[in-house]
């Protein structure tokens, strides 16, 4: 018997990171943040010197990632290799490294496998690209979170300020734009919706209702 799993996947600051995670607290659900383990793939490759288009290193590096998913006083942290990365992966520059690998079928292919592990009493809440499509195509419920790219441009703006980061709308919106054609176009687990997820647009709405309307949903589902 396995666990119950919610999916949700979307572009890049359609708000699935936030939303995931307080739907995680509210139900008491683990949570697995795919793109962390792009990020983090990408990031190891930096450390030790592979290059970005060394496909069987980087399939390696994936395979064997040695990451813990920490959370102390309430604030998650990513350990890898002994070294706190939490910062370091959430740049702009880390996202778009991790979107470059990817795009390769042997990195997707050797993570697959841990994200599965995720997948634990009492549930599971899966953020990500190919969360419904191609990890957890059984998933009960899958979401499709969208929103204006002028919008998610300016959420990622907002967050990154919060961080204390410099940033610039409109670069901010070029960045964007390409990582979601390079993941929408990539061959494989291609950024779609699954052929039976809900499609919800947030570009109007707020966190809470966006929490709220898709409680409803798997309430629904019960
Ligand atoms: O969601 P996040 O911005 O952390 O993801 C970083 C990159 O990792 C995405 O742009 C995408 O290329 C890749 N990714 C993916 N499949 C996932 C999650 C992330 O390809 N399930």
């Amino acid at each position: 018997h396995q666990a119950a799993v919610l999916t949700i996947d979307g572009p890049g600051g359609a708000g699935k990171g936030t939303i995931s995670r307080l739907i995680a607290e509210r139900l008491g659900w683990h949570l697995l943040d795919s793109g962390a383990l792009y990020r983090l793939t990408a990031h190891a490759a930096g450390k030790h010197g592979v290059e970005l288009d060394d496909e069987p290193a980087l399939a390696r590096l994936a395979e064997s990632l040695d990451v813990r998913f920490l959370a102390e006083n309430g604030v998650a942290r990513v350990v890898l290799e002994g070294e706190d990365v939490s910062m370091a992966i959430r740049t702009e520059v880390a996202g778009e490294r991790a979107s470059q690998v990817a795009a390769l079928p042997t990195v997707r292919q050797a993570l697959l496998a841990r994200q599965r592990d995720f997948r634990q009493t009492p549930g599971l809440v899966a953020d990500g690209r190919d969360m419904g499509t191609v990890v957890f195509p059984d998933a009960p419920l899958k979401i499709f979170l969208t929103a204006s790219t002028e919008e998610r441009a300016r959420r990622r703006f907002l967050q990154l300020q919060e961080a204390g980061e410099n940033a610039s709308l409109p670069s901010l919106l070029k960045e964007i734009q390409a990582r979601d054609a390079r993941d929408m176009q990539r061959a494989v687990a291609p950024l779609k919706p699954a052929d039976d997820a809900v499609e919800l647009d947030t570009t109007e709405l707020s966190i809470p209702d966006v929490v709220d309307h898709i409680q409803r949903l798997l309430a629904d589902k019960g």
